[in-house]
């Protein structure tokens, strides 16, 4: 079949190329697909780094005029395999720029989301709802890189398009809500946040069910925004949940060992594997965020419990991750954060077993302690585990 190249990133006329990235004037293109252009080597090295390779073949296949079929049918065949290229570059850029949104490394971010948002209105219409979340991403990357202003305006950009749907589905709903909710908070509108991530986990338990375990992101994040309101005790009931949510994911993953080393590079081909790697990626950053807020509140009696869990969380993350010397410093912290809770209580016995096994017979041994509890528990358990070892 005969193809020639011809330049999409080129409007009709006499235009000169635009930039992939930032829609400014070309003055350079990709050597081997020679259909995507940039402004400067920068923007061409950061998409040859962080995406292009990925998608160069498709592009060049998208972006070559094919002579046109003779008959309906494959004139019919060819429209569909187009927009089939076009739906797997826009899914692909979609999931890369998301995760390395999630690894912190928001520049790398930048192609990949600008990428999805352009693709997404070239197929379909500028407001159509498969823009959200395009929108919703360059929004994030823009936050990520500190343009808290541009990260407002696409915000701002998905919110009114969504607007012009009555029904939308929550899985849209449920990135909508999460993107204004970290927008809001950036710009410590409190109130506006808090209402997005009561929005946010309403549409993921509506999707999900309340059990799942991506229902832990929004109620961390809603606790979050209700700390800033000196809602301490709605904060704390909110960490719980997400923590208690992913202890025991964490730990039903241990029970069964799928302790897998961290892949740096490869993204894992399942979706719904991917999915939930990217929650876990997500939960430990507000994890994070929650710990160091918690600390500055500085109130023992009332975060110490909360700590010790955030803490087991962080035991098992390294574990999960294959990093020994992080599992011996958080499992040492958590000990002293046991040590010193008043509110053991509140820890129910049935998980006594599970923190053991995190954190080692010395918890078991604190616990009962505290507890002037006979040392039976600490037998039966030592004994299984003594049989299992044999
Ligand atoms: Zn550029
Ligand atoms: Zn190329």
């Amino acid at each position: 079949m005969s193809k020639r190249i011809f330049e999409l990133a080129v409007p009709k006329g006499n235009v000169s190329p635009l930039c992939e990235i930032c829609g400014n004037k070309a003055t350079t293109k990709c050597d081997i697909c020679r259909v995507t252009h940039y402004c400067t080597q920068d923007h061409k090295l950061i998409d040859s780094i962080s995406f292009h390779k990925k998608v160069c073949k498709k592009l060049a296949d998208i972006r070559s005029e094919h002579s046109i079929p003779f008959s309906e049918a494959d004139r019919i065949a060819d429209a569909k395999a187009l927009l089939q290229s076009k739906q797997d570059v826009l899914k692909l850029a979609e999931t890369v720029s998301k995760k390395w949104l999630l690894e912190r490394k928001a520049m790398n971010a930048y192609p990949s989301a600008m990428i999805a948002w352009n693709m997404s209105r070239e197929m379909r219409s500028e407001d159509s709802s498969e823009v959200i979340y395009p929108t919703c991403l360059v929004s994030e990357m823009f936050l990520r890189l500190g343009d808290i202003s541009a990260a407002e305006q696409y915000m701002v950009q998905a919110s009114w398009i969504s607007q012009k749907y009555d029904v939308l589905p929550h899985s849209i709903l449920s990135k909508l809500y999460r993107i204004r909710g970290l927008v809001f908070m950036a710009l410590k509108n409190w109130e506006q946040a808090r209402t997005a991530f009561a929005e946010f986990a309403y549409a993921v338990a509506s999707e999900y069910g309340i059990a799942d375990v991506r229902l832990g992101i929004p109620y961390g994040l809603l606790g979050l925004s209700l700390l800033k309101f000196d809602n301490i005790d709605g904060a704390m009931a909110n960490f719980h949940k997400m923590a208690d949510k992913w202890l025991d994911n964490l730990l039903s993953q241990y029970e069964v060992t799928i302790m897998r080393a961290a892949t740096e590079t490869e993204m894992a081909a399942d979706e719904e594997i991917q999915e939930l790697e990217f929650q876990f990626m997500e939960a430990k950053i507000v994890f994070e965020l929650m710990y160091e807020m918690v600390r500055n509140l500085e109130m023992n009696d009332v975060t110490d419990l909360i700590n010790f869990k955030i803490l087991c969380f962080q035991v098992l993350a390294e574990m999960r991750e294959g990093r020994p010397q992080a599992v011996i410093v958080y499992k040492e912290e958590a000990l002293a954060t046991a040590t010193r809770t008043k509110q053991d209580k509140a820890v129910p016995e049935k998980r006594i077993p599970v923190l053991m096994k995190i954190l080692g017979g010395d918890y078991l041994y604190l616990w009962e302690r505290k507890h002037n509890r006979p040392r039976t528990i600490a037998t039966k358990y030592l004994e299984r585990i003594k049989a299992i070892n044999v």
